[in-house]
């Protein structure tokens, strides 16, 4: 975009103005930055860093590295035989200027052909301009829209200032592999901790956080480099939830082995109400055990609720269903073995649900207006249960294991059609009574 502000006119000319990268830098990163590559082809190992061509002894061929006896390079062996290759790496360069932090981003390319010395290729694609307020503008190459892949850069496009929130573009977040070690900082970076390693972190985003973000200067300053990396690169983290926690982790110098357990660790901590200032429970030894701890307990808990709440919804629904169908109660038919009677208790819907392996209890069938529901057994086992709708006095369902009708189904539906009028005496009666109110 062309610069419009005050500010972005004089980023531009700064930009515009500040001296090529050095020579120099690039031949760091050519022997820095890239591995070296070696290949197996026609019985030959070829060097593709300098060239030699050598015959292996027999036992190393299929080695994932192998040294060149000519450069001493440990070269990584192509895992198939590649006539040529490339490899892309991204590597930063920071200056100041003009009371700028600048990081400065090169893309470079190493191709590598058999019998042929590796070519380079390096191109500056962005850089971050970065004020004492940790505010960062940044200019950038054009990219190949519709590519979609981070490096498709225009490599004939000119560096342009890029809109405010750009550095926030997840596509254009680059962490390079290497910092290029003459690095030049504000003096305020360094009053705010910094030393001379970006600790993994994408430099752009260390500074820009330094002089903005006082969480970011005390996990920098009391070391926390997990704590640090974790806060500012994780794409879900609650260190700033956290913040009493991690004071108890500066205060005793404590290593996190495992950032992300340890978060975990402390909702745990926090759900049993414990105190997160007090180290025992915030810097345990072995914090995997101490997790796995409270997992365990809080699982055990949650399952006591459960069956705890599961009682009480019984005992309530109980009385409603004792209410609803009290003058059904002790009906019983019987022939030989098979004994057909209403389900009295709630529970019991529980175990023939469980029984059965069906869902008379989950949809909760004691709660139905219009049914009656029986169980038949044969020597008191339950074989299959019965659903009557009271208003029609029909039997609407008789379901044994899974659903499926027993092998006792027609002798339950015999029985219980029998007997039908005992139920519809029972309806009668409460009726007479209704009547006579
Ligand atoms: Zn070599």
């Amino acid at each position: 975009m062309t610069p419009k502000t005050i500010i972005e006119k004089q980023l531009a000319a700064l930009s515009a103005a500040l001296a090529p990268i050095k020579p120099e830098v690039f031949t760091w990163a050519e022997q820095t930055i890239f591995l070296k590559w070696g290949v197996l082809s026609r019985s030959k190992f070829y060097c593709l860093d300098c060239n030699h061509v050598w015959k292996p002894s027999c036992q190393n061929t299929c080695a994932k590295f192998t040294t060149c006896p000519a450069c001493g390079g440990k070269l990584k062996m192509m895992p198939y035989n590649q006539v040529h290759f490339k490899e892309t790496e991204y590597f930063a360069v920071v200056q100041q200027c003009a009371g700028y932090q600048v990081v400065r981003m090169v893309i470079s390319h190493k191709h590598m052909k058999k019998n042929f010395l590796p070519s380079y290729f390096h191109k500056e694609v962005m850089q971050h301009w970065i004020n004492p307020k940790g505010e960062v503008r940044t200019f950038s190459l054009s990219t190949n829209a519709f590519a979609g892949t981070l490096d498709a850069w225009k490599f004939y496009s000119p560096l342009e200032i890029k809109p405010k929130d750009f550095v926030r573009n997840a596509r254009f977040y680059i962490n390079p592999f290497k910092v290029y070690p003459q690095i030049k900082v504000l003096p305020i970076l360094k009053r705010n901790g910094f030393k001379t390693s970006v600790y993994d972190i994408a430099p752009h985003l260390l500074f820009a956080s330094l002089l903005s973000d006082p969480i970011a200067e005390t996990l920098l300053k009391s070391k926390q480099l997990n704590l640090l990396q974790y806060y500012l690169c994780a794409s879900r983290q609650n260190i700033r939830r956290n913040w009493q926690a991690v004071k108890t982790v500066i205060r005793n110098k404590y290593k996190i082995s495992d950032v992300p357990i340890w978060e975990d660790y402390l909702e745990l901590l926090r759900y049993f109400k414990k105190d997160l200032s007090y180290a025992l429970y915030v810097c345990p030894d072995n914090l995997q055990d101490a997790h796995d701890h409270f997992v365990k307990k809080k699982r055990e808990l949650l399952r006591k609720k459960k069956l705890h709440d599961l009682r009480l919804e019984i005992e309530k629904a109980q009385k409603k269903y004792a209410s609803d169908k009290k003058r059904f109660f002790g009906l019983l038919f019987t022939e030989k073995d098979l004994s057909i009677s209403v389900i009295e208790n709630v529970r019991d819907f529980m175990t023939e649900g469980d029984d059965l392996h069906h869902c008379i209890f989950a949809n909760e069938y004691y709660g139905r207006k219009d049914s009656l529901l029986l169980s038949a057994k044969i020597e008191e086992k339950s074989v299959e249960t019965i659903e009557i709708s009271l208003s029609r006095m029909e039997i609407l369902q008789c379901r044994g294991l899974k659903n499926k009708p027993s092998k006792h189904h027609s002798q339950i539906m015999r029985l219980l059609s029998e007997n039908l009028y005992q139920i519809r005496e029972r309806m009668k009666k409460r009726k007479a009574k209704t009547a006579s109110r």
